[in-house]
């Protein structure tokens, strides 16, 4: 038997929010002010604590070409978030209570969709993002459905809560090849590929080398992680595979810059039959040496976003097993000091950054 619960409303709620928003088809980001959502019968209320900057809000800060095409004007944008239940909907039947700390899978899915019918839910194509094509995060308090909440565990900060989002990309891509035992590249040391070479050396890879032309970030990477930082503009990735012993190439890869460079680099440097997850998404369309792709069958797997919700007991496992990702948060900055958080990402030289409501 299902339980429909009444609309719960213990914490008294504003009529107006603040939030942070494209006001203008310019770069930039802009405070708003909006009303406090209402939820609809299978909505949740979120008291949004802390957010993180995503590299998709710089896209659209920059408001560079993918922003221009996708985002609309005006909306507040945003999406790495946790927060406190506030208010849950009339219709709602998850055993979800106010004042709960809670985090948010961002991916809003129809339900019935044909490839939710199969469990696939991560793979309905008419996929809604929050705070991409709907109202974001970025705010004192965002609506998502009952469905999309994921409660915190007690051990989980509100920080590490804001950024299971990017963590969960960072699983899912070091999920699609089995890396026991392998040599693993992952390029790109942004955060998620920070984070999913860290998992790739605990999903028991033999090696783990990361490649970027950042040292900010390639430092930060050897901070959380036991790999090979590999800066490409000084150091030839051929060298640091002999040094590390890999004699036939890497087993698997995993592409998280979208830089056409690093691509053709990670193809170049995976063994026969080598296996290919790409997260990163490249500009624009690029030349590819296919003949190198077919002549060492190698296999190429596109990710997108993360299991629901499957990646997200693995996340919570990982994080219990101990792995730290605290030291990934290099900026917290309070709300009213967002454009610092922003710049912060702007400049290359940070991990992520949370801005705190
Ligand atoms: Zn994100």
């Amino acid at each position: 038997m299902t339980t429909t619960l009444a609309v719960e409303q213990e914490i008294e709620l504003p009529a107006t929010m603040t939030g942070l928003a494209k006001l203008e088809a310019a770069p930039g980001v802009w405070t708003t002010s909006a009303d406090v959502p209402r939820p609809a019968p299978h909505e949740v209320l979120i008291k949004v604590r802390r957010t993180a900057i995503c590299g998709t809000d710089v896209h659209i800060y920059q408001w560079d070409e993918w922003a221009q095409r996708t985002i609309p004007v005006p909306m507040i944008f945003g999406h790495e978030f946790s927060g406190v239940i506030a208010e849950i909907g009339s219709g709602v039947s998850r055993p979800l209570h106010v004042g709960q700390r809670v985090s948010g899978e961002g991916h809003i899915i129809d339900i019935d969709s044909a490839a939710a019918r199969t469990g696939l839910f991560h793979l309905d194509p008419g996929t809604k993002g929050v705070g991409v094509n709907r109202q974001g995060a970025f705010a004192d308090y965002l609506c998502i459905p009952a469905f999309n909440v994921i409660p915190l565990p007690d051990d989980v900060s509100d920080d590490i809560g804001a950024i299971l989002d990017p963590f969960g990309n960072a699983v899912h891509t070091a999920q699609q090849f089995d890396l026991l035992g392998e040599d693993v590249l992952v390029t790109g040391a942004g955060p998620i590929g920070i984070m999913a070479a860290a998992v790739a050396r605990r999903a028991g890879a033999r090696s783990v080398v990361l490649t970027d032309v950042n040292p900010y970030r390639l430092a930060l990477a050897e901070r959380l992680a036991d790999v090979r930082a590999v800066n490409v503009t000084s150091d030839d990735l051929r060298d640091v595979m002999a040094s590390l012993g890999i004699a036939n190439g890497f087993g698997v890869a995993l592409e998280m810059s979208g830089a056409e460079p690093a691509i053709r680099q990670a193809i170049d440097a995976l063994a026969m039959g080598g296996k290919l997850a790409m997260l990163g998404i490249p500009a624009k369309a690029m030349q590819i040496a296919w003949s190198d792709i077919i002549m060492k069958a190698i296999t190429i797997r596109g990710v997108y976003g993360r299991e629901m919700f499957r990646t997200w007991n693995k996340m919570f496992g990982l994080l219990r097993n101990g792995l730290d990702l605290e030291p990934l948060i290099t900026h917290r900055f309070p709300i009213i000091q967002f454009q610092a958080g922003f710049d912060a990402m702007c400049s290359g030289q940070s991990g992520k950054v949370v801005l705190a409501w």
